[in-house]
């Protein structure tokens, strides 16, 4: 199993780093990706990555989220950074738009925005793209569309509409599937209607943690069991299946 959306850099992590990633290696974890989404968590996440060669792999961008404090001026510095240390990185993300934290209209415009500059940087620097869509969903796939993005790996997709799920199909793109699969009918909907193929495990740790604990990156378990179950598959295979899935995706050397 790999875990293909987490977030190491979190300060959830800062004082026992070195017990989890022993625990995922133990757990039978082949490999952790770490996203950094914001330019302030960029060297830290540089050391992790440096710390656990060719186990933890890094993609980075700035997070929707963060779009009223960010200037341009920051996201051209950054994004230099990025090209400078473009050998470190395997993909651009999480990008995209967050219409549940943002409401207002022109700063989901700066959004969308922002998404073509990574969509562009990521074509640039030739990097699959980690894709963030809450409540945005039908504007995400149009840019995607327009913009004709290839490698596309939707983290947390949770639209509703059969319609879009035809289009993620159509277009190859993939999507990450994290513990939430485990109470939400929604997503077990979309494992059945998304081949293994396109199908990966996430966590978004330190997030979505269970019992109230904080979250761990050997949490994959949960949607790996959860989607052998939907797809009527081996859990094994699905385990199999989807860490070749990320290796491929992300070309991870490992
Ligand atoms: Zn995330």
């Amino acid at each position: 199993m790999i875990d293909s959306h987490c977030h190491l850099e979190q300060n959830a992590y800062a004082n026992d780093l070195d017990q989890v990633i022993e625990k995922c290696k133990k757990e039978d974890l082949k490999a952790i990706v770490s996203v950094c989404a914001d330019p302030k968590d960029f060297d830290r996440s540089l050391e992790i990555i440096e710390n656990y060669k060719n186990y933890v792999f890094l993609c980075a961008s700035i997070h929707p989220e963060f779009i009223k404090e960010i200037s341009s001026k920051q996201v051209d510095e950054y994004f230099e950074r990025l090209k400078e240390t473009r050998k470190k990185l395997v993909g651009i993300g999480e990008t995209g738009a967050d219409y549940f934290w943002v409401k207002e209209e022109n700063w989901r415009e700066k959004q969308k925005e922002l998404f073509i500059q990574h969509i562009e940087l990521s074509k640039e620097l030739r990097l699959p793209l980690v894709i963030h869509s809450r409540d945005a969903w039908e504007d995400i796939l149009k840019i995607l569309e327009q913009e004709d993005a290839k490698n596309v790996l939707l983290h947390m997709w949770g639209s509703k509409e059969s319609e879009h799920l035809k289009r993620i199909v159509e277009n190859n793109y993939s999507v990450t599937i994290g513990p939430i699969i485990a109470r939400s009918k929604n997503h077990k909907r979309i494992v059945r209607d998304i081949p293994l193929e396109n199908i990966m495990l996430e966590t978004d740790s330190p997030w979505f943690g269970q019992n109230g604990e904080k979250g761990l990156p050997t949490n994959v378990k949960i949607p790996c069991v959860e989607i052998a179950e939907v797809k009527k598959l081996d859990v094994n295979y699905v385990a199999d299946m989807t860490e070749k899935n990320t290796i491929k995706f992300f070309s991870l050397e490992i």
